[in-house]
């Protein structure tokens, strides 16, 4: 279940060079705007799933502080949806959701009441909340006499006892000492194990690797990436140094296209025969090109991938993934499957998702072709057809040579010649 879905999200800050410009700028005299928008975030969207935990990462500035706040309410956005499922506790900057003339117990009971526990409830979790927090006599003094660490130990163990559905930490550990940050990430753990779903940012990238199960990367207010957190700490490693070359561009925009289908950018046959006995189903495929790129037009003579992703409905044994290329009167021209290829694709049970690459040289000769692919597999030794597309996909061949009858054997040609 998906606990946080963040989509197209923007947050537009008018920035204006004079304060007497938001004055000129109200009154519309003369009639023009003063202000420059300028995008905190810029179209970020996500999911985080119920149990998940997931880091956010970037450059200061980048708009990750922001991205929290409008998850947990406490800021607007100009544009987009988010919607959030479950009770969120947050630790944000410091200051948030306390009043700083009232002590540490006074603080507690206020928050509590205001994520929705009465003073009973309270009652009965203060005592450890007071003892994670451990400032001693503190917690009888109005929190404007806290150091900054104690601050955040005071609002760390809150935000845990409270025992949200979500925990969103912004960058807050990183102002406890080094004892108390082991004892917060234990705990962190903890609920984690529990299924808590917890965000959190952090610049100690050590803990986001060990902690998270997926990182976003945001820069500039875009998230430019998102999947496993080394993949991603490299990246931001990369953006801190200013060395984005043309291997991470590759990178972010193959992440940048997560989400999209393949198919959405394929010429996909509507009038394909489809059918199966409904427990398997492949939902996207796409062709690529020698560079990764999704594409319908493939060069004679170049390599290139045919990927499937297919969804399992119900535990069965050995999968065979296919494909088979037609000419357009229907004649199979070529294809192969894992089967043939004598490839192990183990046990597939409900909700695994395979993502299935066909990779070799476009040796057909010019002109166009259709493309099918199945999932399949033996029960009992009978022969089950889990999913069939036919002719799903309509693909070009262009070659600037072409030899006698459907397959070029890229011959070699040597001429001597006597007299
Ligand atoms: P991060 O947490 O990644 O360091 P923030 O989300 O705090 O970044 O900020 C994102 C960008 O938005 C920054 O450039 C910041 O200066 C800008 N910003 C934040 N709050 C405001 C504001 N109230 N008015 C104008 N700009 C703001
Ligand atoms: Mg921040």
């Amino acid at each position: 279940m998906k606990v946080i879905e963040v989509k197209n999200v923007s947050k537009v800050y008018k920035l204006y060079n004079k304060p007497i410009d938001i004055l000129k700028e109200m009154i519309k005299i003369p009639k023009k705007t003063y202000h420059k928008n300028f995008y905190a975030l810029k179209n970020v969207s996500f999911d985080i799933e119920k149990g998940e935990s997931v880091g956010i990462i970037g450059v200061n500035g980048s708009g990750k502080s922001t991205v929290l706040k409008i998850i947990t309410g406490v800021l607007n956005k100009t544009s987009g949806d988010v919607i959030v499922r479950g009770k969120i506790a947050a630790l944000l900057e410091l200051g948030a959701g306390f009043n700083t003339e009232y002590t540490g117990i006074e603080n507690i009971y206020l928050n509590g009441l205001m994520i929705g526990y009465s003073k009973q409830e309270m009652d009965k979790k203060i005592d450890k909340i007071i003892e994670f927090a451990d400032i001693g006599d503190f917690i009888n003094r109005p929190v404007k006499l806290y150091s900054s660490g104690m601050f955040v130990r005071l609002a760390f163990s809150l935000s845990i006892a409270v025992e949200p559905d979500i925990l969103i930490v912004d960058e807050a550990l990183s102002v406890g000492d080094i004892f108390f940050q082991s004892k917060c990430y234990k705990r962190m753990e903890e609920l984690k194990k529990q299924g808590t779903t917890i965000v959190f940012v952090s610049h100690d990238l050590g803990a986001v690797i060990r902690f998270c199960d997926r990182t976003i990367v945001l820069n500039n207010g875009e998230k430019i990436a998102e999947g496993n957190p080394h993949e991603m700490i490299d990246l931001y490693k990369k953006i801190l140094s200013g060395h984005l070359n043309e291997d991470t561009e590759n990178q972010i925009k193959k992440i940048n296209n997560y989400g999209k289908t393949w198919k959405s950018e394929m010429v996909v046959n509507k009038k394909s025969n489809i059918y199966g006995d409904d427990t398997a189903e492949i939902f996207d495929f796409g062709i690529f090109d020698e560079k990764n790129n999704l594409t319908s037009v493939l060069i004679k003579g170049e390599i290139f991938t045919i990927k499937e992703k297919i969804k399992i409905k119900k535990d069965f044994k050995n999968p065979i993934f296919t494909y088979t290329i037609k000419d357009k009167t229907g004649n199979d021209l070529t294809g192969t499957n894992t089967m043939y290829e004598m490839v192990d694709t183990g046990d597939a049970k409900s909700g695994d998702i395979y993502e299935v690459s066909f990779t070799q040289k476009m040796n057909l000769q010019g002109g166009e072709y259709l493309i099918s692919m199945s999932c399949t597999s033996f029960e009992d030794n009978n022969f089950v057809v889990r999913h069939r597309l036919y002719d799903i996909l309509s693909i070009v061949v262009m070659s600037n040579k072409n030899t006698v009858g459907i397959y070029d054997m890229e011959s070699k040609i040597k001429i001597e010649k006597y007299k």
